[in-house]
């Protein structure tokens, strides 16, 4: 008989995830019911946000359960379907849970085009990663020709394609990444006009080095000392995308506040929290976008792609806290 394999939260994890904090098991087939389909999924995403989706607490969207499919998006193939909209062999995407088979009523779920993307790419940049990247860039920070944009955590899902779409703007734009390799990549694989190594000990110094006229928008990715020194380096009137604050996910207590929020009053900055599900009427609109920059070869797309199967999936999540993945982190079934 098949069976379904679903990670469930067992408990509300402390710091890091561990294996503990999850189950993996193997469990019945789920059949879809009238208006329904069934998605065998090929690729689940991992994203920092994941880690606030387990805490309790107020936030954008309510705590998964202890003993609920880890929410999760995923993407795959239809395989049964009961529903008007959706055939079998379809690929698509949507909120299917870390679970190797979903049975969907298609809300929020998109129809995948394979033939202009591979399906991994529907869940980074052409996927909620690039939507985030699209309007927090452009709605959110107002990002314009002839500006500095630094974005946070450069390399990885969102933060590739912010700095590609300030370049394609006409931004300058300054990546900030952990490690050389990352950088490099940066500047030789995507066209970012600098990149510099939070690691590298002296963060301000190369900051304000590729940054010679300051800093106009930051698209915060990170948060903590990172946040910080960028803060300390803004423009009059400049504008902080604050999309989220990586650092501090895993905290156990409160991390320690800023000290260059004075930047925020002199220079008169505008620092707007965003999530990218508050423009979700307008993500046809970003995806004609992305896809067409795509499609003539100004943005290009790094995953990184695991095929450790769900069992792996507490383990490598960790890995977007410690800087070990490189890329869109996604998990292969
Ligand atoms: P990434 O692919 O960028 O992976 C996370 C990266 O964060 C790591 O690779 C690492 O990069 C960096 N990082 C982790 N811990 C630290 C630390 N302590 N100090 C500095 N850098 C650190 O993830 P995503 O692109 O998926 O997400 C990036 C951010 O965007 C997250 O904060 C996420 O929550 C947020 N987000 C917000 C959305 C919204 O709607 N507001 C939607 C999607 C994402 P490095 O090795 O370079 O340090």
């Amino acid at each position: 008989m098949k069976t379904n394999t679903v990670v469930r939260l067992a408990r509300r994890p402390r710091g890091a995830v561990t294996t503990e904090d999850f189950t993996v098991r193997d469990e019945p087939m789920p059949e879809p019911g009238e208006g329904e389909f069934r998605v065998a999924t090929r690729y689940v995403s991992l994203d920092p946000a994941m880690r606030g989706w387990v805490n309790e607490g107020r936030s954008y969207v309510p705590p998964v359960g202890i003993g609920d499919v880890m929410r999760a998006f995923a993407a795959g193939h239809v395989e049964a379907s009961r529903h008007p909209r959706f055939r079998e062999g379809d690929a698509v995407t949507g909120l299917f849970g870390a679970q190797a088979f979903a049975v969907s009523d298609g809300e929020g779920v998109s129809v995948a085009d394979t033939s202009l993307a591979p399906l991994p790419t529907w869940l980074g940049g052409l996927g909620m990663p690039g939507l985030t990247a699209y309007f927090g860039l452009l709605e959110v920070a107002r990002a314009s020709r002839g500006e500095t944009v630094v974005v946070s955590a450069a390399s990885g899902a969102v933060g590739q394609v912010v700095g590609q779409i300030a370049g394609i703007v006409g931004c300058r734009t300054v990546g900030i990444a952990g490690g050389p390799r990352k950088c490099e990549f940066l500047t030789a694989e995507l066209g970012f006009d600098a990149a510099v190594d939070h690691r590298g000990g002296s963060l301000r110094e190369d900051l304000a080095t590729a940054c010679p006229q300051g800093i106009d928008v930051d698209f915060e990715n990170v948060g903590g000392p990172v946040f910080d020194t960028v803060l300390a380096q803004m423009n009059r009137f400049g504008r902080v995308a604050l999309c989220g604050l990586v650092s501090t996910y895993n905290a156990t207590e409160a991390p320690p506040g800023l000290k260059n929020v004075r930047a925020i009053l002199v220079m008169r900055l505008d620092v707007r929290g965003f999530i990218v599900f508050d423009f979700r009427e307008r993500y046809d609109e970003a995806l004609q976008a992305l896809a067409g920059w795509y499609k003539e070869g100004r943005l290009r797309f790094r995953e990184d792609i695991r095929a450790d199967g769900l069992s792996a999936f507490p383990t490598v999540l960790g890995e977007l806290f410690t800087g070990a993945n490189f890329g869109k982190l996604i998990l292969e079934l």
